[in-house]
């Protein structure tokens, strides 16, 4: 399995700014935020992309966007509103090969993406 910049960050090789951590999950602030709020929710388990996923990953991906969501409403701005990302290799804007959902808030955001 391809390590990254990720990988890195999970094993406290490198410094982040965790908001949230589980047995399964790491969520971090961004280190080049597109919002006020921008937030990575990783799987502890390197899983490359969306396209790498299998049907045994269903219960990860599920508890990923939870996990997402109720950090929305413990910070307080998911009535508001925010936006859930996940991009998928090269025309989806993938960058690191570790599959992240990216939370974004705190603007308004539009529709569509560029
Ligand atoms: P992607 O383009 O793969 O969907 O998103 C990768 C995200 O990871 C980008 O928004 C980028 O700013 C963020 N990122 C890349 N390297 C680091 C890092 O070392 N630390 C943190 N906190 N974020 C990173």
């Amino acid at each position: 399995m391809t390590d990254t910049i990720f990988g890195k960050i999970i094993r406290r090789e490198i410094p982040a700014d965790i908001v949230y951590e589980d047995d399964e999950l790491l969520a971090f602030r961004d280190v080049n935020p597109q919002a006020p709020v921008h937030v990575l929710f990783i799987p502890k388990r390197t899983i490359a992309t969306l396209d790498d996923a299998t049907p045994e990953d269903a219960a990860l991906l599920g508890r990923l966007l939870l996990a997402a969501a109720q950090y929305a409403k413990r910070e307080g701005f998911a009535g508001q509103g925010y936006r859930t990302v996940i991009n998928c290799n090269e025309y989806g804007g993938q960058t690191v090969f570790h599959l992240h959902v990216h939370l974004l808030a705190g603007r308004q955001m539009h529709w569509p993406p560029g």
